[in-house]
């Protein structure tokens, strides 16, 4: 058997032994599953873990539903790296006649969707889009910049039966918007802290440079100055492959972009620069249970009291 196809079989396995042990729901869909209560107070635990190392310094809630606009989502520019991972919604905008033609279509079993209009709503494709447009319209940042705590569903449409690769999961962030001193060290602190975590719960890892996976012939290069730039770094985990780790944290760099896009100003008018820390919080849940077992009352004592500590 060659790689691929290995690889293949071991995401097939550890999906299959999720369901069995009904942490995962199947819904029909590569990619789209229902979780157990279970699976969702190993969550929870671990995002109360995450407020324990950085609820401390006064991050700013803010919680969105897993949309954006249309027009947040334009002026993001994530369609000139990832147009291929995007999901936008849209809508029945038709009349009578319209609607009947939908019915036969639907009763054909034809392609029914060719009608739908494109709303003014998006799938939000990270947690911390929505909130840079928020924080520029209140002005000019003060001094010391700003900290943020986001946590939301996303969407990429990269349906695979590796159950480390969902289309719909959630992303818990810490949002630094200030100087680049600024935010660099506050991924700096991140990438540390984020380590200390996950080494705390005794889960093998690794950090280094990010792969994204940018479109086409323009997206080789954004994929190089990524790499170049160091402007993403992951914590690996190996989760259904040693070769293949699953990046579960990402402390991320975006220098100006977003300080650009959305009219970002430091305290004395520069355009400010922004970083964040996401924890793919799903992926986290599954590293704990490839490395601790699906019985979660069987995990190490040391990491049920992190967890339930
Ligand atoms: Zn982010």
């Amino acid at each position: 058997m060659n790689a691929h196809a290995e690889l293949g079989q071991a995401q097939a396995a550890f999906r299959d032994a999720l369901i069995a042990h009904g942490l995962l729901i199947p819904m029909g869909v590569d990619g789209l599953y229902g979780r157990s209560g279970t699976f969702e107070e190993v969550i929870e635990r671990f995002n109360a873990l995450v407020t324990r190392h950085g609820g401390h310094e006064g991050a700013e809630i803010m919680r969105f539903p897993p949309s954006i606009s249309r027009q947040v989502f334009e002026e993001s520019g994530y369609l000139k790296s990832f147009p291929q991972l995007a999901g936008t919604v849209h809508s029945f905008m038709g009349n009578d006649r319209d609607h009947q033609a939908l019915i036969e279509k639907l009763l054909a079993k034809e392609d029914w969707t060719a009608g739908q209009k494109a709303t003014q709503v998006v799938l939000t494709p990270a947690a911390c889009y929505p909130l840079y447009p928020v924080v520029a319209a209140r002005g000019p940042l003060p001094a010391e910049g700003a900290l943020l705590d986001v946590y939301s569903w996303c969407f990429r449409h990269e349906p695979s039966i590796d159950p480390a690769r969902m289309q719909q999961f959630r992303q818990r962030e810490y949002v630094r918007i200030g100087t680049a001193a600024q935010v660099m060290a506050f991924r700096q602190l991140w990438i540390d802290r984020g380590t200390a975590i996950m080494s705390s719960l005794g889960i093998p890892l690794h950090v280094d440079v990010a792969n994204d996976p940018f479109f086409g012939r323009a997206g080789r290069m954004l994929a190089a100055n990524q790499r170049d730039q160091t402007l993403k770094f992951e914590l690996l985990v190996p989760i259904t492959s040693s070769e293949k780790p699953t990046a579960c944290l990402s402390f991320n760099y975006h220098q100006d972009h977003f300080g650009h896009a959305w009219g970002l100003r430091t305290h004395d008018g520069g355009t400010a620069h922004t970083a964040c820390v996401g924890f793919g919080v799903e992926r986290i849940a599954l590293a704990l249970f490839r490395h601790h077992g699906l019985d979660v009352k069987a995990w190490p004592q040391a990491v049920r009291d992190q967890l339930w500590g």
